[in-house]
């Protein structure tokens, strides 16, 4: 039986993972930071409780944090890493997320190095922001690919919120490319790289308080929080979370993802006035929740906006993009049940 490690397992992204692993029968540790989300978890797969345990890392910036979670008899296969944060209520960028996802990062390559020889690859959650170099705007004719990085300095993440994110993704991910490099250890990597994720939160370990940041815009919007004027859509380009986490698994299975990036993201571009035209046409009963006058252009850059080229992941991983409609959808469907 696979044995597989998956980390930060309470978050959005990492809870789908979750489900579809245990789907497919692999047996899975994961590591959360609290015993109250542990127990929700396991509470969630009673049949699969042959199958599921899980060690505690309150704090993956401890030197060693993984050290416990990566030894297991019978040992692991792979280990998917989803934990780090990403939220923009920080006041110290270095502390809340640049130090958390780089030496997050480099703390789970260091432990499977070191106790888990077993391991054959890991899967690193990373993002389109990594990739994109948002100093260049909208660039209407750029196509993103795998072989694009953020110039984006330890500096400069320094100075706010949105810097600070964007830097710990791209030196977290630069982190583990180097370390492979010079430690040569006996596992490959993979890295996902989406952009905005949307679709269904899991109702038994999330809450509309504590909503993950990238679906907080469409409940914003729901409870009538930008009824005056939707704001910027931020990017434009995105992905439902049950790709993001197909992916994990895929970029573990499949011997072609070794040793590379997955662009994994919609082939359809996405806006703020998209979501709300979801949101009046599916779910009336919000209508006057949001602003009356539709934007231009559908919300999007008059004049055109930069692509991502999703081919590697279709072609290696098998992936295929569900539409807008569904995903938002699903994600208001999930925050009905969670008490909207
Ligand atoms: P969530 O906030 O739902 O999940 C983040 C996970 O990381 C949670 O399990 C959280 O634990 C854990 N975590 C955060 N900080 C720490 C820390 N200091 N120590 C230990 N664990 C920590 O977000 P997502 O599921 O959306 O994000 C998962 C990954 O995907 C992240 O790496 C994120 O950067 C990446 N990503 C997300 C995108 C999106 O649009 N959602 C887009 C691109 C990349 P806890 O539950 O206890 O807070």
């Amino acid at each position: 039986m696979t044995r597989i490690l998956l980390t930060g397992a309470s978050g959005f992204i990492a809870s789908h993972i979750l489900e579809k692993l245990l789907a497919r029968g692999y047996s899975v540790r994961f590591t959360v930071r609290s015993e109250d989300k542990a127990q929700k978890l396991l509470a969630a797969y009673p049949s699969h409780a042959d199958k599921l345990d899980y060690v505690l890392v309150p704090d993956i910036v401890v030197p060693g944090a993984f050290d416990k979670a990566v030894q297991s008899d019978p040992p692991f296969d792979g280990i998917l890493h989803t934990a780090s944060p990403f939220h923009f209520n920080v006041t110290n960028p270095r502390k809340q997320l640049m130090e958390p996802a780089i030496q997050g990062t480099v703390g789970i390559l260091q432990a499977a190095k070191k106790y888990a020889p077993s391991v054959k690859r890991i899967v690193i959650t990373s993002s389109f922001a990594s990739v994109l170099d948002a100093t260049q705007g909208n660039s209407p004719g750029k196509t993103y690919t795998e072989a694009d990085w953020n110039p984006i300095t330890w500096e400069l993440g320094l100075e706010n919120a949105l810097n600070g994110y964007r830097a710990s993704k791209k030196l977290a991910e630069k982190a583990a490319w180097e370390f492979v490099e010079r430690e040569k250890p006996g596992f490959e990597i993979a890295t996902i790289n989406p952009p905005m994720v949307f679709g269904p939160p899991k109702p038994y370990i999330s809450s509309l308080e504590n909503l993950n940041t990238s679906n907080e815009r469409t409940l914003n919007f729901i409870r009538g929080k930008c009824k005056q004027g939707l704001p910027h859509s931020g990017v434009f380009l995105w992905t439902d979370v049950r790709e993001v986490a197909e992916a994990h698994i895929l970029a573990f299975e499949k011997p072609d993802a070794a040793n590379k990036r997955f662009l994994v993201v919609s082939d359809k571009y996405f806006s703020n006035q998209m979501i709300a035209d979801i949101i009046k046409k599916d779910f009336p009963e919000y209508a006057d929740q949001l602003p009356e006058e539709r934007e231009p252009n559908d919300g999007l850059p008059e004049g055109g906006c930069y692509k991502a080229d999703n081919s590697r992941s279709r072609e290696i991983l098998g992936l295929s993009y569900r539409p807008l409609e569904e995903s938002i959808k699903d994600l208001i469907g999930a925050l009905k049940e969670m008490g909207l």
